[in-house]
């Protein structure tokens, strides 16, 4: 039996290579199998479906501007024995984005933390959600310009439709009191709207210095809290690992 020449045809004016691709073969299996027309059809149209979304999640995977492609899959929790593997594994079904919910990874370097932030967030473009990456001075910066340009509150809502952000590196450069007002806004527009992923080497106790302000840091870590899941990672840094670490300069050390 020979495909009718008029599918090519068809195919490329729905934009469907997948299709294309697989009409002839499942059409000899249909009529091997014996499959009703509407299951050749649904399988036909699940292929083309299929691509998309693959296809899908590689574009948003690129637009989210993940650092590097670091996945759950690649983790060792052998090396990280201090996070409870299941509850990770909980966090890659991806409830927490449609709860709204946010994660909280904090650490000292090289335990893990921008690795699961960001295997997190390509968890979540494969599952069709966008993403969005980017440290805390970059969010910060990006605010300052639109604060600039008095388009604050539009950015705020743009990036509310954005269901999962990942803010990376908290606490490693001190806000200035213009920027911990920005990061502040920006935790207080999502909250309880659309999920955050934070990622900080210093522990909440720590965030009054950060912030330069023991009450915005009260309020945000408040809010930051409220409907969250908190991972502290401990142990020595991955990075490390394979030196001598009985060689490496002690921090006390002149
Ligand atoms: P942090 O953000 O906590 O400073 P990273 O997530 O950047 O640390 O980890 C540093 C490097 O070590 C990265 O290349 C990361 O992929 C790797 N790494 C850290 N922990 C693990 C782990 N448990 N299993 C596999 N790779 C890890
Ligand atoms: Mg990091």
């Amino acid at each position: 039996m020979v495909t009718p020449k008029e599918l090519p045809h068809l195919c490329r004016a729905l934009k469907a290579p997948a299709l294309l691709a697989a009409v002839e073969r499942l059409g000899e299996r249909a009529r091997s199998d014996g499959w009703s027309h509407e299951e050749y059809l649904a399988a036909c149209l699940e292929r083309e479906v299929a691509a998309r979304q693959a296809h899908g999640g590689e574009a948003r995977i690129k637009a989210a501007r993940f650092p590097a492609h670091k996945t759950l899959e690649d983790f060792d929790f052998e090396f990280q024995r201090s996070l409870q593997r299941d509850l990770v594994a909980h966090l890659g079904t991806l409830t927490f984005i449609a709860a709204r919910e946010n994660v909280l990874l904090l650490g000292p370097p090289g335990t893990g933390k921008t690795h699961l932030a960001t295997g997190l967030g390509i968890r979540a473009c494969q599952a069709g959600y966008r993403v969005a990456f980017a440290t805390a001075l970059a969010w910060v910066a990006r605010l300052a310009e639109a604060h600039q340009a008095g388009r604050l509150q539009a950015e705020l809502q743009r990036l509310g439709r954005v269901p999962l952000l990942i803010i990376d590196e908290v606490g490693y450069i001190p806000f200035e009191a213009e920027a911990a007002n920005l990061f502040f806004q920006l935790v207080a527009a999502r909250y309880e709207r659309a999920s955050l992923i934070v990622t900080s080497n210093q522990p909440f106790g720590r965030w009054g210095e950060v912030f330069g302000d023991a009450t915005v840091a009260a309020a945000m870590i408040d809010r930051l809290v409220h409907h969250a899941h908190l991972l502290s990672l401990k142990g020595d840094s991955y990075r490390l690992k394979d030196r001598d670490l009985g060689r490496l300069p002690r921090e006390d050390a002149p």
